[in-house]
């Protein structure tokens, strides 16, 4: 599987080169917001990688209906009301996502990661077969490729021109900030976690529907997907969000210094501490900049005064709903490291010790 995963990075160039020799080829899914290339991120709203999210996402719709969930509908409301010969290759691969997929975690079964790799570098396909052009054989369990290949004409004449749609329009509301802030955030990140930011643009996957949290980030290699209709994911959050999932490809040195403090001290290994430090930490280093953005904005007079910025995680409730004595150690302990008069390990020591 490794190795076919392998093969399929090194034929892409030839995969896009030859897509894009064709005359009717659709927008590339690599998105292009003008004015060259955006820094640190690349942007994708793939035909394939969208057509396996919504499959996952009404294949769990039909597993909730099933567990007698009234509110679950397995047809998304585009596709209701279509003949019934039209919809029967869709529902049959919902059926196959319910029975194989949906009891598997996005962002942990190593087999949905590969799968979803896999898709990613075949975006610019017409077909995964490789019936059209040999070189989009994607290498699939030859029945999942005949279902996905089977439920993508109703998926594109139908949902993909909306998802799309709004994939880019949330890529094009955030770009801005992306050229003129990323390449320092990226900077001041790797330095708060002692480590180096990817040589390379990170690939960004926009998608309708991601997992339960709206966005989740896989490594080796790492790739970010972001649902671009996620509540959570909409307005001033958008930058948060970006750098929140792509500081989970560079955190790892945070998620080590507290696992080694605690054993040192004997101390259980408190879940998802690291996680709540990943999230106050862009939300702190993010909120000065969206505070001059808004004044900014409103000194310009241009459009309604912004709210004052709230981080992902106070807008979202996480820390209310569990995390409010990390965010009493993380205000106490870490926000001094962010302000430079602490050190990483000082700062992670007395966390730690105050557990
Ligand atoms: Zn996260």
């Amino acid at each position: 599987m490794l190795k076919r995963l392998q093969m399929s990075r090194l034929l892409l160039p030839f995969v896009a080169a030859a897509f894009c020799a064709g005359a009717a080829a659709p927008a590339r899914a690599q998105i292009d917001t003008g004015n060259g290339p955006l820094p640190v991120f690349e942007f994708h709203s793939g035909f394939w990688l969208n057509l396996h999210h919504t499959l996952y996402y009404a294949g769990r719709q039909q597993f909730l209906a099933a567990q007698g969930n009234v509110n679950a509908s397995a047809t998304p409301p585009l596709l209701a009301g279509l003949p019934e010969a039209e919809l029967r290759p869709w529902k049959e691969a919902v059926a196959y996502y319910a029975a194989n997929f949906v009891a598997k975690d996005l962002l942990f079964a190593t087999d949905l990661i590969q799968l979803k790799d896999q898709l990613g570098d075949f975006e610019d396909c017409s077909d995964l077969s490789g019936t059209r052009q040999k070189f989009c054989n994607a290498g699939l369990d030859p029945k999942l490729t005949r279902l996905l290949e089977t439920a993508a004409p109703v998926y594109r004449a139908h949902l993909w021109p909306v998802h799309d749609k709004a994939n880019r329009r949330w890529v094009f509301a955030v770009a801005p900030l992306v050229r003129s802030q990323s390449v320092g955030l990226s900077h001041r990140l790797s330095d708060i976690y002692q480590t180096h930011w990817p040589r390379y643009r990170i690939r960004v996957d926009m998608t309708a529907y991601a997992n339960w949290a709206g966005a989740y980030t896989t490594v080796d290699p790492l790739r970010v997907t972001i649902s671009s209709t996620d509540p959570g994911n909409q307005g001033n959050v958008a930058l948060e969000v970006l750098f929140h999932e792509a500081s989970h490809g560079i955190a790892e040195p945070v998620e080590q210094a507290i696992i080694r403090e605690c054993r040192q001290r004997d101390k259980a290994i408190p879940r998802d501490l690291w996680h709540a430090l990943v999230f106050y930490t862009t939300g702190e280093v993010i909120r000065p900049i969206m505070a001059r953005a808004a004044a900014a904005q409103a000194q310009s007079g241009d459009g309604a005064p912004a709210e004052p910025y709230q981080p992902y995680a106070v807008r979202g409730g996480l820390y209310s709903r569990g995390w409010l004595r990390y965010h009493e150690l993380l205000a106490q302990f870490w926000q001094p490291y962010l302000d430079n008069s602490e050190t990483f390990d000082d700062a992670i020591a007395r966390m730690v010790s105050a557990l």
